[in-house]
């Protein structure tokens, strides 16, 4: 088995039992090192309700990601699958995380978040499926109109990057 083989595995594991956005986290920063051989430190994560056709953004000029809450509310009471929820998080945080490290072309970022997921995970994983096409396959068939009205609380979530937490 070469180290390419073994690292597929790895990653997969390592998302596929990711229990906190945190660890998902520690997953995309660890493919895109591996992948890109790059890494930025001091991010920060907060959950926000937002348009359902809007998954996540990154203020430029800031260390924040803001993730739409909603939309994986409603991917993990219907798909009811950790794996694909995992997945999904990971290629929304992956997103993000590209453009903070500078990339700010759509397209180069979404072509970056496959090629990285591919080398990861490889080409048949759910999250390689996702970067592919996008995170919206996974609604496909989801009566969004029954959607509850927007909460509008904006949650920081806290421990989501451990090694600086102390650092400012
Ligand atoms: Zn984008």
């Amino acid at each position: 088995m070469s180290e390419e083989k073994f690292s597929v595995i790895d990653f997969r594991n390592r998302l596929e039992r990711a229990q906190s956005y945190g660890e998902i986290w520690d997953v995309v920063k660890a493919s895109v090192e591996f992948a890109l051989n790059t890494r930025r430190q001091g991010m920060m994560l907060f959950l926000d309700t937002l348009p359902i056709h809007v998954g996540a953004y990154h203020p430029v000029g800031t260390n924040n990601i803001v993730l739409n809450r909603q939309l994986v509310q409603i991917v993990e009471a219907t798909i009811k699958s950790k794996r694909v929820v995992n997945a999904l998080i990971y290629n929304l945080l992956l997103h993000e995380y590209l453009h903070a490290l500078g990339q700010f072309s759509e397209l180069r970022v979404r072509r970056m978040a496959y090629e990285v997921s591919k080398k990861c995970f490889g080409e048949e994983h759910i999250a390689t499926e996702i970067a592919k096409k996008s995170p919206w396959v996974l609604l496909k068939g989801i009566p969004l109109e029954n959607v509850d009205p927007p909460q509008r609380v904006i949650e920081i979530i806290k421990d989501f990057e451990k090694t600086d937490r102390y650092i400012v």
